[in-house]
């Protein structure tokens, strides 16, 4: 399948890794928008979140418990961070593999433009 965060997953194109067990990785965005800019993928090609399931959403609760992992790990938890998923094209997507931003080490602007 021609999905760069499926190669991404398979090591075909590098990334720079931060974390991976079965279910998903994760790795810092190449072009990072706040000090700590992570992004965390299931490892299944799941396009967006408008095609969690019932079946495919427990990764979702999953991605989260290693949100606070790595946020401990990368010490923003006490500071503080973004979640962020963008879905589709009024949300920004731009890769079509769903995944979630981990952003902190700055003070966050809200709302988004
Ligand atoms: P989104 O706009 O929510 O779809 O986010 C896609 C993110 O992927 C952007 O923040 C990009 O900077 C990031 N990105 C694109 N290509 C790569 C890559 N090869 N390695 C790491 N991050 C990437
Ligand atoms: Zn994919």
């Amino acid at each position: 399948m021609d999905c760069l965060f499926c190669k991404i997953i398979k090591g075909e194109i590098p990334s720079n890794k931060v974390y991976e067990d079965e279910k998903v990785y994760a790795f810092h965005d190449i072009s990072p928008a706040a000090p700590v800019h992570v992004l965390i993928i299931p490892k299944d090609h799941i396009p967006s979140a408008n095609a969690l399931t019932e079946e495919n959403a427990p990764v979702v609760g999953h991605i989260f418990h290693v949100v606070a992992k790595l946020a401990n790990e990368l010490g923003i938890a006490e500071g503080g961070y973004r979640v962020v998923n963008n879905c589709g094209e009024d949300g920004g997507q731009t890769v079509q593999h769903l995944h979630f931003h981990l952003l902190g080490g700055r003070s966050l602007n809200w709302p988004p433009g």
